[in-house]
């Protein structure tokens, strides 16, 4: 398994231009491993991968995971697979339901089918939106899913990732492939588009702006918030356990916050005039929408498999946050590639 010999090996980043995929990109090149992204641009960015572009160790295609072609081409060449690519944040799924299955299902398919016909390991990064609206306490990796039905986009995408755990299991379980399966909670961070409406760069932005901070529902929901430097640190430690192997692991943070106090900590952060708006569900995201009222991971598993521990505080992550947003509004990125709210 990866990590486990000092030899630099070459990683298959899918989604290695998003935001995960980038930070992930960095920190392998840092240590002296080689890295092979393949993005199609859709919500990743090239300039994501500005800081390491030109690196002899980082090759860059652009595609698809659709394309069976490309993928095969690629695992081969690779010792390892870190399947990122997806469709992910709640206004995106909403918004293209159809897309977003079809890359998560099809994508995810053609990246393990091809990564068990050359016998590379594979991690997939999957989602906290697994366990649907199960807002109990700290959630363990095999707390119960409560879904509502399939026809709200929510619990399809969260249907959508759930088959691709079982795909990663059964050919594990059943042909002995080496897998990982990371559910990754509220992840937050530089490069965090506002564009697939996740709610801290939005409201950072809102407060940079001046504009109303649009706090959905009640604003009571709670989430937990972590840096993304904290979520690599804990997917390299994973590759580098041979014990993860075969396991499906949360990461996350278990600082629980309101989106209302949330809300509250930006303005002050920013030193804002703006007010705090409540929005009703159905206005942000249409009829039928259905939030979770609580969702903190349970991360003893992460924590006895690797001894991590998330280093970046939420101030930390508001801070970064803020100024970025402030950076952004003195020099905007260029149209198409942003949509600001
Ligand atoms: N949210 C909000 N205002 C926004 C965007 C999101 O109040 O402008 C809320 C959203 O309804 C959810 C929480 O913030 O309750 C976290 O949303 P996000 O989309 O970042 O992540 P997820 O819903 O996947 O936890």
């Amino acid at each position: 398994m990866p990590g486990t010999t000092p030899q630099p090996q070459t990683y298959l980043v899918t989604g290695g231009a998003g935001f995960i995929g980038s930070h992930l990109v960095e920190a392998l090149l840092r240590r002296g491993d080689r890295v092979v992204v393949l993005d199609n641009f859709s919500s990743g960015r090239r300039a994501n991968l500005a800081g390491v572009e030109g690196h002899p160790g980082l090759r860059v295609v652009q595609g698809s995971v659709l394309d069976e072609l490309v993928v095969e081409d690629l695992v081969r060449q690779c010792d390892v697979v870190v399947h990122l690519a997806a469709a992910v944040g709640v206004r995106l799924i909403v918004e293209q339901p159809l897309a977003s299955l079809t890359t998560n299902l099809r994508g995810c398919e053609n990246v393990v089918e091809a990564a068990w016909r050359h016998r590379r390991a594979v991690l997939l990064t999957s989602s906290s939106e697994i366990y649907g609206k199960n807002s109990t306490g700290p959630l363990p990796e095999d707390a119960d899913r409560i879904l509502g039905s399939p026809s709200v986009v929510r619990w399809a995408y969260s249907t959508a990732k759930a088959v691709d755990e079982i795909l990663l299991n059964a050919y594990h379980r059943e042909r002995g492939l080496p897998t990982i399966i990371a559910r990754l909670f509220n992840t937050v961070g530089p490069r965090q588009s506002a564009a697939y409406g996740m709610v801290i760069p939005r409201l950072a932005r809102q407060a940079v702006a001046g504009h109303p901070l649009t706090v959905y529902g009640t604003g009571e929901q709670t989430r937990c918030f972590v840096h993304v430097a904290d979520v690599v640190d804990a997917l390299l430690r994973l590759l580098a356990t041979p014990a993860a192997i075969g396991q499906t692991v949360n990461i996350g943070s278990s600082d629980e916050i309101s989106i209302r106090r949330l809300a509250d900590l930006v303005v002050a952060a920013a030193g804002s005039p703006s007010p705090i708006e409540l929005i009703p569900y159905h206005e942000a995201y249409g009829s039928g929408f259905e939030d979770m009222h609580r969702r903190v991971p349970d991360t003893r598993r992460l924590r006895e498999l690797t001894g991590w521990a998330p280093r970046r505080t939420l101030h930390d992550v508001l801070t970064a946050a803020i100024a970025e947003a402030r950076a952004e509004a003195a020099a905007p990125v260029p149209q198409g590639q942003l949509v600001a709210s």
